[in-house]
């Protein structure tokens, strides 16, 4: 399987290559040249496969430059119940992701019982043991340099720590984050974690990053490298998820489910489009989002609009509160039928936000051929989906699950199962749970005394000088 960049201005290359990198040389986004497709009778021989068993079937249709039987060991060494140990019912633990039925054809699939209690776990654990694999082979190293205002950084520290060949520089607003946030970082005592608390906001974070991108001499010298929402590693190991979920709910291999995904960069839901175009029989994706939402207007409109930071607004679902949605790109490729030229051109525009508006039958095909809906939530939208979700099925879900739940009854059709996907888990979100419950949330046991845990960190004032002194002075060249 080779892979080429949606602009169209990257030589194929091999899985391998493209996991540790970032954006194609061409600005473009690494994407398989090809879908591999299950025919029926091959879906039908997956249904009853256990998870990690699945993700081998799934994900070595992607890889062929690893050998089987190391990839196979990879997979089962990540998709095992220990890891995936905060679900509600602890004996469906070797589901790893667990279906929870509502009624007849309403089903949340849990997807955050990893160690940091959200959906990135599904594929950022798989990533860490990816990338420790291809590094040791290829004798090299990483440097991965990351800011966080939560999920991401979590996710992907709890993926590499421990790691050989990889060191993290994570860093996070100084007193920004939440105190189980915080305790879940910070509390790693693993050599190769670093995390970096700046005193300043969010975005004079992601600046600091980009200033040391920007500095190619820097970048080279001291392996600098990223675990973003583009990462094709990420975006495939997600599609298995849409397989397990789609097996669990329906009753006959063949007949239609829809899926609602809370969503962001749209990594989520480009794993679902790439299930879908490898035959697996969803029927409808469904996208939610939050206030911000760039995203909605897209598959309402068929106008894509990106916006700065001044019009992104902070939510009680702020995982999701992006309007810059990256992997958009890549449905949009296949939208367009995989014509590099002409995405080239409309992400040109992106590229200098100013968006673009697709052209009314290419609009009509996202809904009619590639299933696409979408709806936004408010905040009095989620507070009260909680406390409904609550009252009507006993079950806590967290705020962007509950932005999932609003979606999936807008655009419910009876007679179709429509599986939710459970982004994160309510512990998470304390303040917004208290407020649609009057209760604090479940937390796991496990998880009970987090913040009480000694807790490691520097501090470093909004500088990327300063950034770029503290990582060389902690990576030998
Ligand atoms: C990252 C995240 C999302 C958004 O996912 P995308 O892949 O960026 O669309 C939604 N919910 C939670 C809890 C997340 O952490």
């Amino acid at each position: 399987m080779n892979y080429i960049s949606t602009r169209g201005g990257m030589a194929p290359q091999r899985f391998s290559d493209i996991l540790l990198g970032g954006l194609a040389p061409d600005g473009g986004l690494a994407i398989a040249e090809r879908y591999p497709r299950f025919s029926l009778d091959e879906l039908q021989s997956l249904a009853s496969l256990s998870y990690p068993e699945l993700a081998f079937q799934v994900i070595s249709r992607f890889v062929d430059d690893i050998p089987a039987d190391q990839l196979k060991a990879l997979i089962d060494r990540t998709y095992t119940a220990k890891v995936y140990c905060h679900g509600r019912d602890p004996a469906q633990a070797n589901q790893i992701t667990p279906v929870v039925r509502l009624d007849d054809t309403l089903f949340i699939q849990e997807l955050s019982n990893g160690p940091t209690l959200a959906f990135k776990d599904m594929a950022m654990q798989l990533l860490g043991n990816l990338f420790e694999h291809v590094l040791t082979q290829r004798g090299q190293e990483i440097n991965i340099v990351g800011a966080t205002s939560g999920d991401t950084g979590s996710a992907a520290e709890y993926a590499m720590r421990g790691k050989h060949g990889v060191r993290v520089f994570m860093l996070s607003p100084f007193g920004k984050m939440s105190p189980f946030q915080r305790a879940q970082m910070f509390s790693l005592q693993d050599e190769n974690i670093y995390n970096i608390s700046v005193k300043s906001m969010f975005d004079a974070c992601q600046d600091m990053v980009k200033a040391v991108n920007n500095d190619a001499a820097f970048k080279a010298r001291y392996k600098v490298g990223a675990v973003n929402s583009i990462n094709w590693g990420r975006v495939v190991a997600q599609a298995v998820y849409y397989f397990k979920g789609y097996f669990a709910v329906a009753q006959k291999v063949g007949e239609p489910v829809d899926f609602c995904v809370p969503s962001g960069n749209f990594g989520n839901v480009c794993a679902g489009h790439i299930a879908r175009q490898m035959g697996l029989p969803i029927r409808r994706l469904i996208v939610a989002t939050n206030e911000n939402d760039v995203l909605d207007e897209f598959f309402k409109t068929g106008g894509y609009h990106p916006r700065g930071l001044d019009r992104t607004y902070e939510t009680s679902s702020p995982s999701m509160d992006i309007t810059k949605a990256s992997n958009l790109e890549r449905f949009v490729f296949d939208l367009l039928d995989r014509d590099a030229t002409k995405l080239a051109e409309l992400w040109c525009g992106v590229d200098k936000n100013q968006g673009f508006d697709l052209a009314p039958e290419v609009f009509a095909r996202m809904h009619d051929e590639f299933g696409f809906r979408s709806e936004k939530s408010s905040h009095a939208d989620r507070v009260a989906n909680i406390r409904e979700v609550f009252q009507r099925y006993g079950l806590q879900i967290d705020p962007h699950t509950a932005d999932g739940y609003k979606a999936a009854k807008a655009h419910r059709d009876t007679a179709v199962p429509m599986v939710i996907l459970e982004t994160a888990l309510p512990a998470k979100f304390e303040e917004t749970m208290r407020e649609a419950l009057d209760q604090a949330p479940q937390r796991p046991v496990d998880l009970q005394d987090l913040e009480a845990q000694p807790q490691r960190f520097d501090v470093l004032e909004a500088d990327a000088e300063a950034l770029k002194r503290y990582v060389a002075e902690r990576v030998p060249v």
